[in-house]
């Protein structure tokens, strides 16, 4: 790694300049929001020299060229939802928060198109997505997070069954390189064959090869009916079984999550809300969309029959909008709920044919080692969640571990897990990305020449290493 220059008074003048005495933070106390994302552990916090919270694309390239010149390190920050310490500020430097550039541009609903500011919240976009009577489908379980981060880790969410993830609507990028020159890809067209997809590159790159400063991205007709159908087993094998089978009729659902009713606990209480089953050990949440109502009951009717030939109970239906709200706000917090007692959330995705053998992996791991590793996720397209816990479970009671005993086990644990991964034809990352949590599995996870195109692409884009240094590699 590059050795860097400390920031100087006299740069800290320069940033005045560029974004305005009131639009930098050099206050220790200031700056603690600024150094830690979503992943839980202290080793992963670490402080900038600097925030600077530029408010134009001018601004930041203007910032860029005098990081490239000085050689500092500059980190872009988002909502911070992060769960891989994509955007914390290892050595130091600037961090860059997006947060000023917060403004839905234009949706153009001839094209279906809108135009958008890195800052905007999730939540504010959909809101406005939708009061213009549209609907942009992915949705990360995080609606903090901020649009341009959501694109610099080509985020995921429940609904990417049917309709994909944030790779599949980003139609065009204004992108500033760590050398400050500005960089417009693509635009508000469906098809682009016009030579290598710089735009592709720069989605899922962890703010590691450029700074996404505006996006513009494909809108699609809002859903016409949804419902939800919550189907309880005894086996999680026998739930797990039964999606591709639901597939293979032709209905392809919104989205199907897989719950073991041990996680929903701390997420019900959490809440104060029921979720609907009292019987069964594990359930597949599966939400359905169709053109009409009697489309959306013919197939609700199909897939409670492919359960239950797969020995599902009964197939219980969240078809009010409450209903639906309140069953969905259990699945969304189940990661709140175990929060408090979670090392780390993993996103290993395997094929769907090696999903029960995964889960089978992760429970003789559990017990092998005395750790709690509750596991949910999305069952169609094979990406899980397992926590790693700092308890354990021994005849259905909880008990906390040493801080010792936790420290011991979860390297280890962890390791095996993501080997299990591999060994599997999986990846290690289906939509969290390697920030630092990740980047040690890299080298087993990738091939030699494989990472090897990696460095020699980030090479090319920033040659001196100043843009968001010490992530993925
Ligand atoms: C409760 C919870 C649920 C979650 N559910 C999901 C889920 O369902 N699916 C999913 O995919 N993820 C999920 N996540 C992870 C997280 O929300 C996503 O990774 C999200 O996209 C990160 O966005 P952010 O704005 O918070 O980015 P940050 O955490 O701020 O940054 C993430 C990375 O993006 C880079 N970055 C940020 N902004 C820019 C920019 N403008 N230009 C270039 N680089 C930039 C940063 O440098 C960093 O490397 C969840 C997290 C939590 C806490």
């Amino acid at each position: 790694m590059e050795a860097y220059t400390k920031i100087t008074d006299e740069v800290i003048e320069k940033l005045r300049k560029i974004v305005g005495k009131d639009n930098i933070i050099l206050n220790k106390d200031k700056m603690i929001d600024y150094s830690h994302d979503e992943f839980a552990l202290d080793w992963m916090r670490h402080f900038p020299e600097v925030v600077v919270k530029p408010a134009t694309t001018e601004e930041i390239s203007e910032i860029m060229k005098l990081a490239n010149k000085e050689r500092f390190p500059v980190t872009p920050r988002g909502g911070g939802t992060g769960i891989v310490g994509g955007c914390i500020p290892l050595f130091g430097g600037i961090v860059l928060s997006l947060e000023k550039m917060n403004k839905v541009l234009e949706i153009d609903k001839e094209n279906l198109m809108v135009t958008v500011e890195p800052g905007v919240t999730l939540m504010d976009f959909y809101q406005e997505v939708e009061s213009s009577g549209l609907f942009f489908p992915p949705h990360p379980g995080d609606e903090t997070a901020y649009v341009g981060g959501a694109i610099a880790t080509n985020a995921g969410g429940a609904r990417a069954v049917k309709y994909g993830v944030m790779r599949d609507f980003v139609k065009g990028l204004e992108v500033v390189l760590a050398t400050g020159e500005i960089l417009k890809l693509g635009g508000k067209v469906l098809k682009n064959c016009t030579g290598y997809s710089l735009l592709h590159l720069m989605i899922g790159s962890e703010g590691t090869l450029g700074i996404i400063t505006r996006a513009v991205i494909k809108l699609i007709p809002p859903l016409k009916n949804t419902i939800t159908l919550i189907i309880p087993y005894d086996s999680l094998y026998n739930a797990i079984k039964t999606v591709p089978e639901i597939i293979l009729t032709g209905i392809l659902p919104v989205s199907v999550e897989f719950i073991q009713s041990d996680v929903l606990l701390p997420s019900e209480k959490l809440l104060g809300k029921n979720w609907p089953c009292k019987e069964g050990k594990a359930f597949l949440m599966i939400i359905v969309d169709g053109t009409t109502e009697e489309e959306l009951y013919e197939f609700c009717e199909k897939i409670a029959d492919i359960c239950a030939a797969n020995k599902s109970k009964d197939t219980v239906v969240a078809d009010g909008k409450q209903k639906q709200k309140d069953v969905l706000a259990i699945r969304s917090n189940i990661y709140e709920g175990l929060k408090s007692d979670t090392i780390e959330v993993l996103d290993i995705t395997v094929p769907l044919s090696e999903i029960v053998n995964h889960l089978n992996r992760v429970s003789e791991i559990s017990k092998d080692y005395g750790i709690w590793l509750p596991t949910y996720g999305h069952a169609a397209d094979g990406n899980l969640h397992t926590h790693i816990m700092k308890l354990k479970k021994e005849d259905e009671q909880f008990k906390r571990l040493g801080e010792d005993k936790w420290k011991e086990k979860y390297p280890v644990v962890r390791k095996l897990l993501h080997e299990d991964c591999i060994k599997r034809g999986g990846v290690i990352s289906g939509e969290h990305c390697i920030g630092i949590a990740k980047k040690e599995y890299l080298p087993i996870a990738l091939e030699g020449i494989h990472l090897e195109m990696l460095k020699r692409i980030k090479r090319a884009f920033d040659p001196n290493y100043v843009l968001n240094p010490g992530k993925i590699f």
